[in-house]
């Protein structure tokens, strides 16, 4: 990856920074506002910003899952923004192979090559289902 490169994907970091964290301001602020329908009304401007990590429906609890996951998001653009300093940026972090350029682009704070990714989440998924089930008795 080249300078220019990560020059590309450290601006796309901060912009992606900004507005999840605006979005989380948001979402907190209408999470413990007391007027449903204003935070509904108010909501529209930022459906685009929070289109990725939110859907449709609104509720309090909902928005403060959201507000959750915005965390999440936001440690993970820290890491990326050390990674793209430190190095290292743009390759998997478990397989060191380079992330196809397209997903850093929609998501420049992945951490994980496709191939990894969805590992990971056949991982996690085989391990809640294990752990919901009873030990095998030997
Ligand atoms: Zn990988």
């Amino acid at each position: 990856m080249t300078k220019k490169d990560l020059d590309r994907y450290k601006k796309l970091l901060l912009k992606k920074k900004e507005e999840v964290s605006a979005a989380m301001r948001h979402i907190e602020k209408d999470a413990l506002s007391q007027s449903p329908r204003d935070a509904a009304g108010d909501l529209s401007g930022y459906a685009l910003h929070i289109a990725d990590i939110a859907t449709d429906s609104y509720d309090r609890e909902f928005s403060l899952g959201l507000a959750t996951n915005a965390q999440r998001i936001l440690y993970e653009i820290d890491e990326a923004l050390k990674r793209v300093v430190e190095k290292g940026f743009g390759n998997c972090l478990s397989c060191s192979k380079p992330i196809n350029r397209r997903r850093l682009t929609a998501i420049p704070y992945a951490s994980l090559c496709i191939a990894c990714q969805s590992k990971e989440e056949t991982k996690r998924r085989r391990s809640v289902s294990s752990s919901g089930g009873l030990a095998p008795e030997i």
